[in-house]
């Protein structure tokens, strides 16, 4: 079911080492040839092997909300990406499973983000989905988060995850984006367990986590609110 962020195989890193085998069986079959040449030759494949460009993690969202009173404490602008494998049943957005839902984020994106949160009214930016942390979208929620800090360093951020806490806490990127982040609401929608009078949460076992108390002290601390 997982389709690689990162593309092909380094096709470069093959045709240079076919070239080395190459090379090596003809110095082994001539070992009267010039080593000289040889090596020079096999320098010169190293110089003239492109090497594939690197596709970069690309991520996609579905919308903005600039002034969004639902996911979190005050008036917030909102992100919510494109991509979740976690298949709650009963999602509220299962439109945005799919990780080409929506648009490209980009330049343009970001500055449109930045410049919604620029108001005296915003109190804060929330980031969800979708998942925020699937692999194909976490390199690009991290660089978001780390311009909002830039821009606002006082800012609330929230993020929300099907994954838990303990899932993301030593994962790479997922451990970056949770350093810069104030809460974590995590955990998978469970249907059984909807509960329409719980704050900024669908279901009773998502939990409201305040990170940087949690990453203090090393055992979960729940938000006070
Ligand atoms: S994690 Fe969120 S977006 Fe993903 S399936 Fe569950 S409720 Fe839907």
């Amino acid at each position: 079911m997982c389709r690689s962020p990162y593309g092909s195989p380094n096709r470069g890193a093959v045709t240079r080492s076919v070239t080395e085998g190459f090379l090596r069986a003809t110095a082994r079959v001539a070992p009267t040839y010039n080593m000289c040449t040889v090596w020079a030759t096999l320098a010169v494949a190293h110089i003239y092997t492109p090497n594939p460009p690197r596709k970069e993690p690309n991520m996609n969202y579905a919308t903005i909300k600039k002034t969004d009173v639902a996911n979190g404490p005050g008036v917030r602008v909102s992100l919510f990406v494109s991509g979740c494998r976690h298949a709650c049943k009963g999602c509220f957005n299962s439109e945005a499973w799919d990780f080409a839902y929506g648009e490209p984020f980009g330049g343009d994106t970001l500055k449109e983000i930045l410049d919604a949160l620029e108001p005296d009214y915003i109190e804060g930016f929330s980031v969800l989905g979708g998942e925020p942390f699937e692999p194909e979208n976490r390199e690009t929620v991290l660089s978001v988060i780390r311009a909002v800090k830039d821009r606002h360093p006082d800012m609330n951020i929230w993020c929300y995850s099907g994954f838990t806490f303990e899932q993301l806490k030593d994962t790479e990127v997922s451990k970056d984006i949770l350093s810069l982040i104030d809460v974590l609401v995590d955990g998978k929608f469970v249907e059984a367990k909807k509960n329409l009078r719980l704050k900024f949460r669908g279901s009773e076992n998502q939990r409201l986590i305040d990170v940087k108390k949690t990453l203090a002290s090393g055992e979960i601390k729940l938000l006070e609110i």
